[in-house]
């Protein structure tokens, strides 16, 4: 089949992480992130500073170096990890991207920037209920590629329905913009008459958050296997973690194998590395640190600057996870036990951060944190507290996750309590940036500890201050804890690990 000179290629995306303990997300989520329709995709996708994650622009700009073609923007929706999508305006979306779809029919190809952990109020496969929608007007002959998160869950019909699945690799997430970039090549192949199969294996392993990490651990040495065994048969190795607080049948670590034809060689594969996954199910278990040996190490490094500093990470309560971001576990621990030279952040109050707007600068007041509660793990808490910085919160990331992403996180305070200098806000965002901090004027190099509402990300923003020994993971009760026993799962599958005893799992 020849190549067409200049393939026209639809984008779309619908790119959410749900998590089915938190309140639901609405349309106006999505607007306040990223919703975008026709050409302004395309617009945004080329700016300097989109603010999108940077899948699509990697998508975009390795087409546009590839060769001519046509990109057709359809619709881009991306909010930030949230509870369930309302599910009337998932089906406003998919009956915008359809319509859109067929007005721009031929096309030649399709690029769906996905997510694979999203839910909706009435649907727990909403990327396979897209998927069937996008086949349905292309049809069997038109190629599809679709890039994921690494918290994917997975479903048959998400790997059936598409011609490649392309997943991340790291966690933190910084190969973004290079899987965008292969998504393209795999798309450019595909138009060029190479037909794939797909294989997709799950293990009865949910796996807590925390063990997810890629920089070590059996997860990463499972992504490692993948990589080490890609030949000319395999065009990619996509091992998902998933995201256990979506509570779906589809949960589990699963291994999917797109091969270039050859559906014997992406099976072996696929069986290979779930095997391996599974000999080593028992390190997929959360070690994290108890609340009150937390503050005794950081109120050692406030006290004895030789010392090395320390960072927090409030994982149970983590806004990139649906958490709320607003806990005072943590904060108020570290408070009242008169913690000296810590940052804190960043914390998700509008109603205490206009407050402190209406006082200003250097005034001193009760903040009242939590008076609008949205969970019952967001407890309200006073403190007598100093405005030591006031901004709009307008920036652009700096490092991590969100490194050249252009951010609102509405009006901005830095309040003194004691010895910790927390940062309040008025958009939910994780605390995966030190800009957060910079743009207040707070120096995160003279802090002797530092706290975040973050699960993995600020590993990849903060390691120019923190390594890996510097870091303590607390446990803490909150809507993204890694200890999964203490939630009420409805759909997992069951027995799971780390539920379950007596799991099984037999690849013959
Ligand atoms: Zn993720």
């Amino acid at each position: 089949m020849p190549q067409p000179a200049s393939p026209r290629i639809a984008i779309l995306g619908f790119s959410i992480e749900c998590n089915k303990f938190a309140p639901p997300a609405t349309k106006a989520h999505f607007l306040a992130r990223t919703y975008l329709e026709g050409d302004d995709i395309l617009t945004e996708a080329r700016a300097p500073t989109p603010t999108m994650l940077p899948e699509t622009p990697g998508f975009v700009a390795a087409m546009d170096a590839a060769g001519p073609w046509q990109p057709v923007g359809i619709a881009l929706a991306m909010s930030e990890p949230n509870g369930p999508v309302e599910h009337g305006f998932f089906t406003e979306l998919l009956d915008t991207i359809a319509r859109r779809l067929k007005a721009a029919s031929p096309l030649d190809g399709v690029y769906i920037c996905a997510h694979g952990a999203a839910l909706t109020t009435a649907e727990d496969d909403p990327e396979g209920v897209l998927f069937e929608t996008v086949r349905g007007i292309v049809g069997a002959n038109v190629p599809v590629v679709a890039s994921f998160d690494l918290h994917a869950n997975v479903s048959d019909r998400m790997v059936q329905l598409i011609d490649a699945f392309i997943g991340y690799r790291t966690n933190p997430h910084l190969d973004m913009r290079e899987r965008g970039a292969e998504a393209a090549a795999a798309l450019r192949e595909l138009l060029a008459g190479v037909k794939t199969t797909r294989v997709r294996l799950r293990l009865p392993i949910v796996p807590p958050t925390v063990t997810l990490l890629t920089a070590a651990g059996p997860y990463a040495e499972m992504i490692e296997l993948g990589q080490q065994r890609m030949g000319p048969e395999i065009m990619n190795v996509s091992v998902m973690g998933g995201f256990a607080y979506s509570d779906t049948a589809k949960n589990g670590l699963s291994v999917i194998v797109t091969a270039r034809g050859d559906k014997a060689a992406a099976t072996a594969l696929a069986r290979e590395i779930a095997q391996y996954g599974w000999d080593n199910r028992a390190r997929f278990y959360p070690k994290l640190t108890p609340l009150d040996e937390a503050v005794g190490q950081a109120l050692a490094a406030g006290r004895d600057p030789s010392l090395r500093a320390l960072a927090f990470a409030d994982v149970a309560d983590n806004p990139g996870g649906g958490g709320r971001g607003n806990t005072m576990f943590l904060l108020r621990a570290f408070a009242e036990a008169g913690v000296e030279g810590a940052l804190f952040g960043i914390i998700y109050d509008p109603d205490l951060a206009a407050e402190a707007h209406t006082h200003g600068l250097h005034y001193n007041f009760t903040a009242h944190f939590n008076r609008a509660e949205t969970t019952n793990f967001s407890e309200t808490w006073s403190a007598p507290a100093r405005v030591v910085a006031l901004s709009d919160g307008n920036c652009v990331g700096r490092r991590g996750i969100y490194a050249g992403q252009r951010l609102a996180l509405g009006p901005c305070a830095a309040l003194a309590i004691g010895g910790v200098t927390v940062v309040v806000v008025s958009h939910r965002l994780q605390c995966a940036d030190p800009v957060f901090f910079e743009m207040m004027g707070l120096d995160i190099a003279k802090a002797r500890s530092i706290a975040v509402k973050s699960r993995g990300h600020f590993r990849g923003g903060f390691d120019e201050f923190f390594g890996p020994a510097q870091i303590v993971e607390v446990d803490l009760p909150g809507l993204t804890s890694p200890m999964l026993k203490r939630f009420e799962w409805t759909r997992l599958p069951r027995p799971v690990i780390p539920l379950d005893e007596g799991v099984a799992f037999s690849l013959s």
